[in-house]
């Protein structure tokens, strides 16, 4: 049974060796005579498990000990919910920037909780972009400022982060562990494991420790970060075989360089299909604005939806998967996240020459 190339976006593509691995102790953990998902989350061997997840995060991406790393259900969504319920305060402001649905989404959320203030929205723009750092205007005093640093549907991405004074907290939902950055710069970030760290349902919450003691009194127990930080992630039952998952792809990704081996790939991975877009004499075109573009969400548009759609048939049954654009905006989507092998980049460019010469 051959693996195909899965261009999705989420859930997405895990690294083969972390499925492999998972399939041969899935019924017998360790010589234990359980699979990990029928043992106590309070035993030694899931212990373990938990314990080298967030070791992993930690060394991968330097967080220091100022930081806790949290492992939460509810997928980024939660997180949309949980952190003005948390860091924003009666009377206080949250900024945010809007990029997209997922913005949309958080904001949404946050205008539940107490005043939000949008300092920019690129979010309906086309070509898809991001605002400049620079023409930020933040609210003075803000509670925090809230981006998204790959904004996975429009294919942008952050390329450097704001600096405003108020803590920054981003959705790392689709970029989190695939390039570079200072944990410093930030009060917070989290990201649904669905596309780089795991299966789909756990968040990883990465919290200065000094935010985890903003949470108002009237916020239940269950959705104060405080809660689970005390406890390790343990209050109550973790999701335990998407932890499981996560330590496993986290493990894999330590052997393949770390961040910065999986950045190089990353940035090669995209640059071909970008050149092949670039280089196709304006028949396949880019949708988001080049500066802005994203290493893990690649978006093009043909000539016409016609084209698009034949493209996305032909590249399918030559076991090419999940490569249509969000429903809400069309187009083509290669999703290319860090368990995505370079192998699939070059049967796309093969493809997208060949459709050219046949269908231009
Ligand atoms: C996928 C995605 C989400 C949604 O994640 P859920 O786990 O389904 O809540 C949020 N933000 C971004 C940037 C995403 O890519």
């Amino acid at each position: 049974m051959a693996r195909v190339f899965n261009f999705c976006a989420g859930p997405a593509v895990m690294p083969e060796e972390a499925l492999l691995e998972a399939q041969r102790q899935l019924f017998d953990f360790n010589g234990s005579g359980m699979s990990i998902m029928e043992m106590s989350h309070r035993g030694k061997e899931y212990d373990a498990v938990h314990t080298e997840a967030i070791a992993n995060l930690r060394q991968l991406m330097a967080v220091p000990d100022e930081y806790s790393i949290l492992l939460l259900q509810g997928g980024a969504s939660g997180q949309f919910a949980m952190v003005p319920m948390n860091l924003l305060r009666p009377g206080e402001t949250a900024d945010f920037v809007n990029s997209g649905a997922w913005a949309s989404k958080a904001i949404k959320e946050a205008k539940i909780v107490g005043a939000v203030n949008v300092i920019a929205n690129t979010g309906k723009d086309i070509p898809t972009r991001l605002p400049a750092v620079a023409d930020l205007k933040p609210t003075p005093g803000a509670a925090y400022l809230h981006i998204t640093s790959n904004e996975t549907i429009a294919g942008t991405q952050w390329k450097s982060f704001p600096k405003t004074g108020a803590p920054l907290i981003a959705d790392m939902s689709s970029d989190i562990l695939s390039r570079p950055f200072d944990v410093k710069d930030f009060g917070l970030f989290y990201a649904g494991a669905q596309k780089n760290l795991g299966p789909s349902g756990l968040a990883v919450v990465v919290i200065r420790k000094d935010l985890i003691e903003r949470c108002p009194e009237t916020v239940p127990m269950f959705l104060r970060y405080k809660t689970h930080a005390e406890e390790n992630s343990l209050y109550n039952t973790p999701p335990t075989f998407g932890i499981y998952m996560l330590m496993l792809s986290t493990r894999w990704l330590l052997k393949m360089g770390g961040i910065a081996g999986i950045a190089r790939q990353n940035e090669a991975k995209a640059a071909k299909i970008y050149a092949a877009i670039d280089g196709s004499g304006g028949y396949y075109r880019g949708t988001a604005v080049p500066e802005f573009r994203s290493n893990m969400n690649v978006t093009w548009r043909l000539p016409d939806e016609a084209r698009e759609e034949k493209f996305i048939k032909e590249a399918s049954a030559k076991g090419l998967k999940g490569l249509k654009g969000h429903r809400s905006v069309g187009g083509i989507r290669a999703s290319i996240y860090n368990a995505f092998p370079p192998a699939g980049i070059d049967a796309l460019v093969a493809i997208m020459k060949d459709f050219q010469a046949a269908n231009g």
